[in-house]
């Protein structure tokens, strides 16, 4: 898009405000109030700097542009992110899978390697996760802890 600078003048007659294009440049135009002619500053002029303001719209349309470019790149830029996450979903499901199985210190082997894999995320999601876990192994571990115990308390009484 060629872009036209514009130079800003007042008509010495009405004081009207006219926008002269650089194109003009040199020339005489007539003011559009009251007909007197005004002088278009000569080409070349440093008056002729200012970009109208359609182009400003278009610079804002540009950013704007930008802006959604940005947005549609950031997920792909994420991705990692998002895949780190899902990798951790997936431990989960074997987590809970081992513990139904109760595979009890397979899942806390799993948990561990999980724990110091995503020690320093910022995700919360995957810390939320992480603690749901936690929580889980903690809860079968007691529980199969006391019932061995129990076992072999039984036992013991047994004998
Ligand atoms: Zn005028």
């Amino acid at each position: 898009m060629a872009s036209v600078r514009y130079a800003t003048k007042f008509c010495k007659g009405c004081n009207n405000r006219i926008e002269i294009p650089e194109t003009l440049a040199g020339r005489y135009i007539r003011c559009e109030k009251c007909g007197r002619e005004v002088r278009c500053p000569s080409p070349g002029s440093k008056k002729y700097s200012k970009v109208r303001a359609t182009q400003k719209y278009v610079a804002v349309l540009y950013v704007l542009g930008l802006i959604i470019v940005v947005a549609l790149v950031y997920p792909l830029l994420a991705g990692g992110k998002e895949s780190t996450y899902w990798d951790v979903r997936n431990s989960r499901a074997k987590i809970k899978r081992l513990l139904k199985e109760g595979n009890v210190d397979e899942a806390a082997d799993v948990l561990r390697d999980l724990k110091l894999e995503h020690a320093d995320t910022d995700d919360a999601r995957v810390k939320r996760l992480l603690k749901e876990c936690e929580k889980d192994v903690r809860k079968l571990d007691y529980l199969s802890t006391r019932s061995s115990t129990k076992k072999k308390q039984l036992e013991e009484q047994g004998q």
